[in-house]
């Protein structure tokens, strides 16, 4: 039996923008996050703590977590990918949570962050230590859990071994990445369930990417086996600039209306992530590719 509850980390202002080659104004950004906030969001992943060199989009870290509202209800997740990034995003004093990245091979551990995946794992447990020496929490996502894009097929064993590596330290939970969105449900099952039997109290979150269409059936697949918490991105926007072919997260709304319907418990508001979306594809002068937004309603409305 599965939760009837799921709880959503809404990423559009950092996984979601990062790849726009338009820079998006701190304004709009914070826009973003207000609009998510009003339509339930609980959790939000709200920029990364990285060389604005590599990534333009989030040069402007800081002043995106000088505007955030104060509110003691929301955790604000900064990603960080080594000490220098966390000691940034702690001295901001608005991070609540470190979001740390593990890669699952060599090759594409080497593009995203310049290291191996043995030292993306060492990092990842570094920045916990940070998080925690500083009364913060943090969680790890491990890239490319279902597949690489310069190495191929990735082993589940391998990502067995490093969520438990990386469960020594102490992060709040362990999140499953498909960085390039090449996951299939029967994968995902089979990995979910192995990571749930070899850390049966760490809760594991999802972060799935549409590329070949498959991110809901893949969603579907983790919470029916035991993932309780997503990554979503309104208006599924999203890439990453070190993945080839990378394409969108899963849409917040398509998520939020397949699990309404469905009887899963959110705590989030249909209504109001349309209007963003819509608010968004404005910002972005451009459709986004989440589809909810684009159908009508239903049930019809009285
Ligand atoms: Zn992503």
């Amino acid at each position: 039996m599965y939760s009837n509850f799921i709880e959503i980390v809404e990423v559009a202002p950092r996984d979601g923008l990062q790849n726009e080659k338009t820079l998006i104004s701190t304004a709009d950004k914070l826009g973003l996050i207000e609009r998510a906030i009003a339509a339930g969001a609980r959790r939000l992943e709200v920029t990364s703590f990285v060389n604005p060199k590599a990534v333009p989009q989030m040069a402007d870290a800081e002043a995106v977590c000088s505007g955030l509202p104060v509110r003691d209800d929301v955790t604000y997740i900064g990603l960080v990918m080594n000490a220098r990034g966390a000691g940034r995003a702690l001295e901001t004093g608005r991070i609540d949570q470190l979001g740390a990245v593990a890669v699952a091979t060599d090759q594409f551990a080497m593009a995203n962050q310049g290291q191996t995946s043995d030292g993306s794992v060492a990092a990842a447990k570094d920045i916990i230590a940070m998080a925690q020496a500083a009364g913060k929490t943090a969680q790890v996502t491990i890239g490319a859990s279902f597949g690489c894009p310069f190495e191929g097929e990735v082993s589940e064993d391998r990502v067995v071994a490093m969520a438990q590596a990386i469960a020594e330290a102490g992060p709040i939970e362990i999140g499953l990445a498909d960085t390039i969105g090449v996951a299939n449900p029967a994968h995902v099952a089979s990995l979910v369930g192995k990571i749930r039997v070899a850390l049966p109290d760490m809760p594991v979150r999802v972060h799935f990417h549409n590329t070949r269409g498959t991110g809901l059936a893949n969603l579907w697949s983790a919470i029916l086996a035991g993932a309780s918490v997503a990554d979503c991105a309104i208006g599924g926007l999203g890439g990453c600039p070190f993945a080839p072919g990378a394409a969108g997260n899963i849409s917040t709304e398509d998520v939020i209306y397949m699990l309404d319907r469905a009887g899963v418990q959110t705590g989030l508001d249909l209504t109001q992530l349309i209007a963003a979306n819509h608010w968004l594809a404005d910002v972005m002068q451009r459709s986004l590719p989440g589809m909810v937004a684009k159908a009508p309603p239903f049930p019809k409305q009285a």
